[in-house]
């Protein structure tokens, strides 16, 4: 079969995406950063299930360890053919004002540069041109790049903007080298991330002005991702999933 690599995949969407691409067949290549023993709570699951996956650590931020994570997934046996770029990182809830240079480049080199990097390295070895089997790239953004995230986090909103943008540009780059790229906005889902952002029950407080008014699960994110990596999405290409209750 072929490998999927998801980043970021030790919890959240991650997770969550990572167990429905076993399910579909793939050996799914589980990154994280820190919290290993979550990642490998991850590929036990996935193996209780019948399925095949494995642990991969690297900070998608380090230019080394990206590279360091390829050359394990070369050594495999089977041909990338799916990359999720998922694993992103936000701070504490403040206005611009507040911001610091250091917090700003953080969030842009994990949320942007680290997405480059892994693009990067899985177009070297999907695309048709450097004799890959072609394949799906799917980037998680948010709809905080259409939002903004006023009073929040408006340095991640706009590391999410390049995402989009990334996304444009490199689906139209490697459309006619056999490799589709698409994106997801998801908006208010039940993950650990809000926590990071200085409030762990924020998807409760702010669903009701949601049009749905209730917020997502992770599993309803992982099914588009799912899809768009598929063949029933084989004439999809620089596009984006909403995944946001309506908003
Ligand atoms: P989460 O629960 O906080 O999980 C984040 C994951 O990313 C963890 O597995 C973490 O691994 C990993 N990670 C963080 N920094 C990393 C790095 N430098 N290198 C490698 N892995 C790293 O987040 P989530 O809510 O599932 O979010 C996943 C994606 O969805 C993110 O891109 C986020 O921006 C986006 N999103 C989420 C929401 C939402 O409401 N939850 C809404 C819109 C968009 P370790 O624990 O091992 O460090």
């Amino acid at each position: 079969m072929a490998i999927a690599l998801v980043t970021g995949a030790s919890r959240g969407i991650g997770r969550a995406t990572a167990k429905q691409l076993a399910q579909e067949g793939y050996t799914v290549a589980v990154n994280y950063q820190r919290n290993g023993s979550a990642a490998a709570a991850v590929v036990e699951a996935i193996s209780a299930q019948g399925g095949k996956a494995f642990a991969v650590q690297a900070d998608i931020s380090d230019e080394r360890q990206v590279m360091a994570m390829f050359a394990t997934l070369d050594q495999q046996g089977e041909p990338l053919t799916a990359l999720v770029n998922n694993a992103g990182i936000l701070f504490e809830q403040c206005t611009i004002e507040n911001l610091t240079a250091e917090r700003i480049n953080q969030v842009l080199t994990t949320n942007v540069t680290g997405y480059f990097l892994c693009c990067r390295e899985a177009v070297k070895r999907m695309s048709h041109k450097h004799g890959g089997a072609g394949g799906a790239i799917v980037n998680v953004s948010s709809a905080a790049s259409r939002l903004g995230a006023p009073g929040e986090y408006v340095d991640y909103a706009a590391s999410k903007g390049a995402v989009d943008s990334l996304t444009i540009g490199l689906s139209m780059e490697v459309a006619a080298q056999g490799i589709r790229v698409n994106g997801v906005r998801p908006g208010l889902i039940y993950t650990e991330i809000h926590a990071s952002g200085g409030e762990p029950g924020r998807v409760d407080r702010v669903k009701s002005a949601l049009p749905m008014q209730r917020g997502g699960q992770p599993e309803e994110v992982a099914q588009a991702i799912v899809w768009l990596l598929s063949e029933k999405a084989s004439y999809v290409t620089g596009g984006f999933l909403d995944l946001a209750g309506g908003k």
